[in-house]
């Protein structure tokens, strides 16, 4: 991580489209990039699912076993005192990548679906009343429709869906149309991990704001993509997965201003979450560890706040830049395929490029590139009513990272001339 930036230039600018990220030094620190699948070189597109890790991400969690891994908020001695301060630093970069105001508002879940099942079971079960409504939209991620759908069913409340159109983008009128005094609260994704539409979340949010309804923004996408500022944003909750943003499985963060999470029940029950505990009283903690139960995914923690320093040094404008080149180059290749549509061409787009071809099955596709040596994903991404809208079953879907390359955009419209050429 000595200089991802560079200044010269000794690329041709056509291999570089952004002159200042130096991709070939950053594809460096992630060493399973560097292998070959089939017998060719790996090109993996398929980041919306889930990303690769640097070496930093991967040397935070050995360090930690290696060295002063203990139990964290309990011991007096010197290796929990350590791993607690790793934990709580940690706490802190999510909190300095997010704009948090406060640590106490940065609550480490297991990922967005924990996240969002932790808002929907607390503050769902607080504020939804019989005949109440969730507001959604139909490019939701099935972990911002099933807790929405699983609280209506307890509480007898309706989940109402906002439309989009043909291209993928939120229908504002409709959205304001389906804001009513009934609604209890909005979810909404930021960047949609089926179709790569930005919503206009700040606008939602504010829109939102002026009928006094809380926000919850399905951040999972976003993150590695986006700068996101949540005091910028004025969402209410915001959560993401740390597997996505190039840190480890098993960690993410649900954000929530702490006006709300103070007046929230608990979630979990168990260890770390009290202050005392008696059979006549229990005593719960104070924020963050209230919503913490039980011993943390520590090592996750730490490798997130790893991961974190690491896109953090590259810089997320950078990234963002970079990947729209990405995005805008496979887009325009892919225009010039005959017998190839795009699902999913809203006008604010990033990082996600949806697609099928004609007369060959998804699933073929992923199968074929495969074995080009490119990984992508074929299915209905964990967004069927989505699919439905669009009336597909499935898509082929390549994603990708600031470690990505035109070369493997290249790749890519040359495999997808391939699989037509065995479906010719
Ligand atoms: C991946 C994803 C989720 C779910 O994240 P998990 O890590 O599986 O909890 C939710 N929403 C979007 C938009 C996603 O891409």
């Amino acid at each position: 991580m000595k200089s991802l930036v560079t200044t010269s230039s000794s690329v041709s600018p056509a291999l570089l489209p952004s002159a200042d990220l130096d991709v070939a030094r950053i594809r460096e620190d992630f060493p399973i990039l560097k292998q070959k699948v089939h017998g060719k070189p790996l090109v993996y597109l398929d980041n919306a699912a889930t990303s690769q890790k640097p070496q930093a991400v991967i040397d935070s969690e050995v360090e930690l076993y290696s060295k002063y891994f203990s139990n964290v908020h309990r011991g007096v001695h010197l290796l929990s005192q350590r791993s607690t301060d790793a934990y709580e630093k940690a706490r802190e970069k999510v909190q300095n990548f997010l704009n948090a105001r406060s640590s106490a508002e940065i609550i480490f879940t297991r990922g967005t679906t924990e996240g969002i099942n932790l808002v929907a079971q607390t503050y769902g079960q607080q504020h939804v009343q019989p005949g109440d409504e969730i507001l959604i939209s139909e490019m939701e991620h099935h972990s911002n429709i099933v807790p929405w759908q699983m609280l209506c069913a307890q509480k007898g409340a309706i989940l109402k869906v906002i439309p989009i159109n043909d291209e993928g983008e939120i229908l504002l009128d409709e959205y304001e149309k389906l804001l009513s005094e009934r609604t209890r609260l909005v979810g909404i994704v930021h960047l949609s991990n089926a179709l790569g539409t930005v919503n206009p979340v700040q606008q939602m949010i504010e829109m939102a704001h002026q009928r006094g309804i809380p926000v919850l923004v399905d951040g999972a996408q976003a993150v590695p993509h986006i700068p996101v500022d949540v005091q910028a944003l004025d969402c209410d909750f915001y959560v993401f997965s740390g597997h996505k943003l190039f840190g480890p499985t098993g960690i993410g963060v649900l954000y929530g201003k702490k006006e709300l999470l103070e007046t929230m029940p608990p979630y979990q029950g168990g260890g770390d979450m009290i202050l005392s505990v008696s059979f006549k009283k229990t005593e719960y903690n104070v924020l963050p560890f209230r919503f913490e139960a039980g011993t943390p995914n520590i090592a996750g923690a730490i490798a997130l706040g790893a991961a974190i320093d690491y896109v953090q040094e590259i810089g997320l404008d950078k990234i963002a830049t970079y990947e729209d080149k990405l995005l805008a180059y496979a887009t325009e290749a892919m225009a010039e395929i005959p017998g190839v549509r795009l699902i999913g061409t809203a006008r604010n787009k990033a990082s996600v490029l949806s697609f099928l071809i004609e007369g060959v099955h998804p699933h073929d596709i992923g199968t074929i590139l495969d074995r080009e040596g490119i990984a992508i994903r074929a299915g209905h991404h964990c967004a069927q009513p989505v699919m439905e809208r669009f009336g597909v079953p499935a898509t082929a879907r390549a994603s990708f990272a600031f470690y990505n390359t035109l070369e493997e955009v290249d790749a890519l419209i040359a495999g997808i001339r391939k699989v037509q050429e065995v479906f010719s």
